[in-house]
């Protein structure tokens, strides 16, 4: 990505980003990071990776204080526009960030805490009288060796970890799927997502720019808004891509379901338009994905990663998108299953095992943390993901994270993704999560979360379903009725969180 935005784009009046009605065009986008870079060098050669924490709203002046940072020699560290204080200092501190970026809009949250720590503060919009003397100063040679970026992990199972990624390695994510999923110079893609993760930030930011396409930015969530956007784009006659996480879909799908028979069909036909839609971060519900299709003819293209390697395993762009599977590795990214005595298992073995990634790729580590780091690979190099898959014929199956959905029970190793999907199934549970609690007779009890459609839902009947669908092992030994699982910012269900509230319960 360095090299591309150091050199001249080949269409700079091209709209490269589109933050509701501000048109930014590559060739400003440019000029504007570079004149980001200078500020920020302030006279310097280089910013030689210092840090530079920046909370800014999608859109724009997000893309151009990353680039900014970059061309000034600096690791870009975004900050999650809805963290609290609290956490933001935690990031600020972890990655001992020397300068903090906010928008105007995040000022008065920062303003007292960054004077306090005698932290250099540039407000966005006031910050842009570069001196003359730097004005027109020659930028750093950046090697592709270097840090780039620390992204925290989503925080889903642990405090969230620093990732740190040099410039190489997001190239290697970035052109991987450029190719695989085909990404050209006509995509409007709509970005709905955070961009502190690697979902919104490579995959559909990074790449869709590197391939000279253009970003549309939507200001607020909401599936009215996502809709009439989508018709907007189909109306305009672009080439539509869209990439969320499972529970966008749900809340999408939640609300086409209460529109008329015209309205749905006018969205369906707009959405027939588009050439891409993409699902991850979390397991796609096979029910999401069928719906899905019924709403607007696309079969989602499921896939799977992770802050510390971008996209590893994906559906294909052409050809079978499998419903209930990540997919396959993507080109240029080792994938290999190892079974808990260690082993590597052969093509043809359908039993489970950890994926470990080897590849370009890869982060380089955790930030200030050797042991962390040296922990997450294995001796020959592989990085342990700490997910559990299965390989059927050919296609990558999710079972969950070894640490939190492969649950322990009566010497049964059961995945609480499995137990989800079949629990989804049943006609008055709208969503669900299921877990293991601690348990002295079994080692940890199969308990189950549900968010009903049906306030009657009997338990002692639904355990009879289940009985028919699955052995008895399995099936959940308690319940709990919430009417919202909890859930990051990725939209990801916080287990341990579920865990605790079994507990008081
Ligand atoms: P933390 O590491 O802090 O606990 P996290 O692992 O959720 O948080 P991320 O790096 O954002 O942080 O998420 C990567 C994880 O998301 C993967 O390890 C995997 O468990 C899960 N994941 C990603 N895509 C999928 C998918 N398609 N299906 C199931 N799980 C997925
Ligand atoms: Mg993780």
């Amino acid at each position: 990505m360095i090299h591309a935005i150091q050199q001249p784009f080949p269409d700079p009046q091209k709209t490269a980003i589109i933050t509701g009605d501000q048109v930014t065009s590559y060739g400003a986008l440019q000029a504007t990071s570079t004149q980001f870079a200078r500020l920020l060098l302030d006279g310097q050669a280089d910013l030689a990776e210092a840090r530079v924490a920046f909370m800014v709203s999608p859109g724009a002046d997000y893309v151009r204080v990353q680039w900014g940072i970059w061309l000034a020699g600096g690791v870009a560290v975004p900050l999650c526009t809805t963290y609290p204080l609290a956490s933001l200092q935690y990031v600020i501190e972890d990655t001992e960030a020397g300068i903090v970026v906010v928008s105007p809009e995040f000022e008065s949250l920062l303003t007292a805490y960054v004077q306090a720590r005698g932290l250099r503060f540039i407000v966005l919009g006031r910050e842009e009288n570069v001196p003359d003397n730097v004005a027109s100063g020659v930028l750093p040679t950046i090697d592709d060796s270097r840090r780039a970026m620390i992204l925290y992990t989503s925080g889903t199972t642990n405090l969230p970890k620093g990732v740190v990624t040099t410039h190489a390695a997001i190239d290697a994510q970035v052109t991987t799927l450029l190719d695989a999923w085909a990404y050209s110079d006509a995509d409007y893609s709509l970005c709905c997502l955070p961009l502190h993760h690697v979902h919104g930030i490579i995959n559909v930011v990074s790449c869709t720019l590197r391939a000279g396409g253009t970003v549309a930015f939507l200001p607020h969530f909401s599936a009215a808004a996502v809709f009439d956007w989508f018709e907007k784009t189909a109306n305009a006659g672009h080439v539509g891509v869209f990439m969320a996480v499972p529970t966008i879909y749900f809340k999408l799908i939640a609300y086409f379901e209460t529109l008329s028979n015209d309205q749905q069909m006018r969205l369906t036909a707009s959405l027939n338009t588009f050439r891409l839609m993409v699902s991850g971060s979390a397991a796609l519900p096979v029910s999401v994905m069928e719906k899905w299709e019924t709403i607007s003819g696309h079969r989602l293209l499921e896939r799977y990663g992770m802050t510390e390697l971008g996209m590893a395993i994906s559906n294909p762009y052409q050809g079978e998108r499998r419903a209930g599977h990540i997919g396959q590795p993507l080109p240029g990214v080792g994938i290999r299953l190892v079974n808990d005595a260690g082993h590597a298992l052969v093509a043809g073995d359908a039993s489970p095992g950890e994926i470990q990634v080897r590849g370009a790729n890869l982060f380089l580590e955790y930030w200030r943390k050797p042991t962390a780091t040296a922990e997450a690979f294995t001796a020959d190099g592989w990085f342990k993901t700490g997910d559990v898959a299965v390989l059927e014929d050919g296609y990558y199956r999710m079972l969950g994270r070894s640490s939190i959905d492969i649950i322990k029970s009566g010497g049964y190793k059961l995945s609480a993704l499995e137990i989800e999907e079949v629990l989804r199934t049943h006609p008055d549970i709208a969503d669900c999560s299921v877990v293991g609690i601690d348990n002295d007779e079994w080692g940890e009890l199969v308990v189950a979360a549900l968010v009903v459609s049906n306030p009657q839902l009997d338990t002692g009947v639904l355990n009879t379903w289940l009985r028919e669908r699955m052995p008895a092992y399995k099936v959940p030994r308690r319940y709990l009725i919430v009417a919202e699982l909890p859930r990051n910012a990725m939209g990801k269900v916080t287990k341990n969180d579920l865990k605790k509230m079994f507990q008081l319960t």
